[in-house]
């Protein structure tokens, strides 16, 4: 340890918000060098690798081939496959002497399949599962939490090919069940949800996530082990209910009633319902204005009725209209389409159909999958000052079809039964994208079948954050003292402790740390003359599992043996110490 190079550090770093961040800078694993960029010191690397191996085995065991890309590449593939526009900002550009356009790759898709391309060209040779570990770049609005979210981080990715749907199947399979794998091996809680595609497009999509409360991501989980992104959580549409009885459709008044809360105590006020129950938001039927903006540049209002007690999510409003973008109609967009009566927009006015179906408007309306046949809402009357009371779906309106826009909230249904759910806070550990042709297609990869026709290839991307988990594992071991890592990734699995001025604690330090590493473990000796004190704290500090101490005891035969995690100490004799340790290595 006197030789290592390391210097830890009393203070938190003033930019560091969460405990891994804090621990990982002051205990001497990374260092900021630039915004999201991190130096790996002696110890980080070493715990960086042995995540690093933890995930090789599981990939070459699940038959994956390990391969290597720069990260610097040409932009033109990402340009072909649109992935240049689709990452908009988030990606790094740049030019060569000659003006040529690279990338600094956020994912290596492209890359992949122009490789397989190159070498491949029968089904004989499929399927084929290659991955790396590499740095990925990506600028990020918010870098932050150190390791969590970087601008250059660490990823293992992993690409499928096979010549058809089963073959792909059976490739997200291999790579999903070796994430589960990798994640109980390191120890890291993780909750398997249903993902939006994204950008990345394709059909099967899962999310690694580990819960935590630092996470960037909020998920929806059920008691009965549903769990879904908020952006894929799909709501249980209600049955549709009998439309024959339900009065008609009245307009009335409603001056001044340009909100849902003002119309419900209208309501309340002059129109009490028949049955004594009292009006509530959910009665009403609230239509969002949207503005999508097609990715050929096309802006399109649409408008989504979704119950009155809901607001819009944005981001789920954005999975819905995938991969147009999404943003809440500007006065402009107002005063484009006069048609839309603002504060009382609805589908249907007195003169008729203003939405949906066979309306003139020319304006898509689609309803959220509570508005199902026979359901009755107040609603705008289209008019100023005016909303409609018993305007029945399938009987009044139409609608264009069914948007998932509303927010999600603690309590709804699981769609798949198991109950309601709540809302938790997590991070993406991992990722699993069955990607189907869409970069094939767009690159040209195809490959003779059987019969010698050419055929299309189907791809899988599979990603592993490796500096995250690193983040995420320091997180959860560790407390306010300092990191406790596992044993499986541990940058070292002991550390021996001098603890005083004589000659013989060093001697005896040395003699037991020569001992262990013939025994196969990897171990750090603090041979610095500095106080025990300072030793100790650096000890909890750096977090490696097992200490031994080589104090005072040493006369008498006896050293100390501390568990890191668990902050036991016991003594043990000086001859069986070796044997001691070397059997909890061996676990
Ligand atoms: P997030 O939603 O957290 O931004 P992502 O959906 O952009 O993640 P992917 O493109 O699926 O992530 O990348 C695969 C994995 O790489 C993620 O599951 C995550 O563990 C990791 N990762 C993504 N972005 C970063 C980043 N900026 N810093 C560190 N790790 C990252
Ligand atoms: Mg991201």
């Amino acid at each position: 340890m006197s030789r290592l190079f390391l210097r830890t550090l009393r203070e938190d770093p003033a930019d560091a918000e969460f405990r891994n961040h804090k621990l990982l800078v002051r205990a001497g694993y990374i260092r900021r060098v630039a915004p999201g960029g991190f130096a790996w010191l002696p110890l980080g690397l070493r715990v960086k690798a042995k995540i690093e191996t933890v995930v090789r085995e599981e990939m070459d065991a699940a038959g994956a081939q390990e391969v290597h890309f720069p990260a610097l590449l040409s932009a033109e593939p990402y340009k072909t496959t649109g992935r240049y526009a689709d990452y908009g900002d988030d990606i790094f550009t740049l030019e060569d002497r000659k003006g040529v356009e690279y990338v600094l790759a956020p994912t290596h898709e492209e890359a992949f399949a122009l490789l397989v391309k190159d070498l491949y060209s029968s089904y004989k040779d499929l399927p084929l599962s290659i991955y790396q570990i590499q740095e990925k770049f990506r600028d990020e609005t918010r870098p932050r939490a150190g390791l969590m979210r970087g601008r250059e981080f660490t990823m293992k990715d992993a690409y499928s090919f096979d010549i058809d749907d089963e073959g792909l199947d059976a490739s997200y399979d291999l790579q999903r069940a070796a994430y589960e794998r990798v994640f109980r091996r390191l120890g890291l809680e993780y909750a398997i949800v249903s993902a939006h595609a994204g950008a990345m497009g394709g059909s099967r999509s899962e999310e690694f996530l580990h819960p935590t409360p630092i996470g960037d991501d909020t998920f929806v989980r059920s008691s009965g082990g549903y769990a879904a992104n908020v952006e894929a959580f799909r709501t249980l549409p209600p049955a549709p209910r009998e439309i024959a009885g339900l009065p008609a459709a009245t307009v009335f008044d409603s001056p001044d009633t340009p909100t849902i809360a003002t119309l419900v105590a209208l309501l309340n006020d002059r129109h009490p319902r028949g049955d004594g129950r009292e009006w509530t938001a959910a009665d009403t039927l609230k239509n969002v204005v949207l503005a999508l903006t097609h990715t050929n540049g096309e802006r399109e209002l649409v408008v989504v009725g979704i119950p009155g007690d809901r607001d819009a999510d944005l981001k789920r409003a954005e999975a819905a209209f995938f991969p147009a973008a999404v943003e809440a109609a500007t006065e402009a967009d107002f005063a484009a389409h006069p048609v839309l009566v603002k504060g009382y927009i609805g589908p249907w006015s007195a003169a008729g159909p203003v939405l949906g179906g066979s309306s003139t408007s020319g304006i898509r309306f689609l309803v959220d999958p509570r508005v199902v046949e026979g359901t009755e809402w107040v609603t705008g009357a289209n008019e100023p000052e005016r909303h409609v009371l018993s305007l029945v779906a399938g009987r009044d309106f139409e609608n264009d079809g069914v948007a998932e826009v509303a927010e999600v909230r603690a309590g709804d249904p699981a769609p798949d039964g198991s109950g309601p759910i709540e809302l938790a806070r997590g991070t993406e550990l991992g990722h699993v994208f069955a990607l189907g042709r869409k970069y094939a297609d767009a690159l040209g990869l195809q490959v003779l079948d059987r019969n010698g026709k050419l055929v299309t290839v189907t791809m899988g991307s599979y990603g592993i954050g490796i500096s995250r988990v690193m983040a995420l594992l320091a997180e959860a071991n560790s407390d306010d003292k300092g990191l406790a890592w596992p044993r499986s990734v541990a940058p070292f699995d002991a550390l021996i402790v001098a603890a005083g001025k004589d000659e013989a604690l060093f001697e005896a330090a040395e003699r037991i740390g020569r001992e262990l590493e013939q025994r196969g473990a990897d171990v750090l000796v603090d041979d610095r003359r500095i106080s025990p004190g300072v030793k100790f704290k650096d000890a909890e500090l750096i977090g490696v599992p097992t200490v031994v101490v080589v104090g005072r005891g040493l006369t008498d035969g006896v050293v100390e043996v501390w568990d890191r995690a668990a902050d036991t100490r016991s003594e043990v004799a000086l001859v069986s110490v070796v044997d001691r340790v070397a059997a909890l290595l061996e676990g």
